[in-house]
């Protein structure tokens, strides 16, 4: 069974990873930033609490954030597996979920850590541009949609570029991985968990490597 964590910096390729090993392995995924963008979008009361802050690339608070994950984590979708994108992001939800997980019955057993220097996460996230109604991302340079520009190859819904993909909230986003995320690589080193993967080569190849990793841990 695989209860995995995918961490990485903003822009290393969490999400576009993401979607086909939830696919692939049959595992809800549950992206805490698709959800916080979808109460943004659908105008409720978390949404608007949460607004200035996501949009300026600041962390919504632990309490609410574990709150959400532990209520999501509980149905039954993932009582074989589950994928957790852009969770934990803090020491603090670490614990939170080593305690609720247990408790659950959805302990983490799989950490998959995709790196990727400064430089390129700046360049690719510049260009990046996400399908709102699916979650694929694109880039406007690197990966472009293959069948029409603009448009999702997936579901054919127009692409568009998130209000934290500008450079002042990138640089917040950033500051905030190195200084709270960023640790949790020795956390998870400490469970005997963490799998590191280079995010710097081409998703091609990056897939090429997380299929060997997921095959012989499935
Ligand atoms: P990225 O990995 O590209 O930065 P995400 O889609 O994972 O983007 O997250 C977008 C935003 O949602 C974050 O910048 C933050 O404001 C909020 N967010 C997502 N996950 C968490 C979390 N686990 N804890 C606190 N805030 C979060
Ligand atoms: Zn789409």
């Amino acid at each position: 069974m695989l209860n995995i964590v995918l961490m990485g910096p903003p822009g290393a390729g969490k999400g576009t990873h993401a979607l086909w090993i939830a696919k692939d392995y049959g595992l809800p995924h549950i992206s805490t930033g698709d959800m916080f963008r979808e109460a943004m979008a659908s105008g409720s009361e978390l949404g608007n609490q949460i607004k200035a802050i996501v949009n300026s690339g600041g962390l919504v608070s632990d309490e609410l954030t574990c709150a959400l994950v532990k209520e999501r984590l509980s149905r039954i979708d993932c009582e074989n597996g589950y994928l957790l994108d852009g969770f934990p992001r803090t020491i603090a939800q670490a614990e939170a979920l080593k305690t609720f997980g247990k408790e659950i019955n959805r302990e983490v057993n799989t950490v998959m850590n995709i790196s990727c220097p400064d430089e390129q996460l700046i360049e690719r996230i510049a260009g990046r541009r996400v399908c709102p109604k699916c979650g694929a991302s694109y880039n406007v340079t690197f990966m472009p949609p293959k069948k029409k520009e603009g448009i999702c190859d997936e579901c054919g819904t127009p692409i568009v570029q998130r209000k934290d993909d500008n450079a002042e909230s990138f640089k917040v986003r950033l500051a905030n991985y190195y200084k709270s995320t960023a640790p949790l690589m020795e956390f998870y080193k400490g469970e005997g968990l963490l799998a590191d993967f280079d995010g710097s080569i081409g998703a091609a190849d990056l897939k090429k490597a997380l299929v060997a990793f997921l095959e012989a841990h499935k």
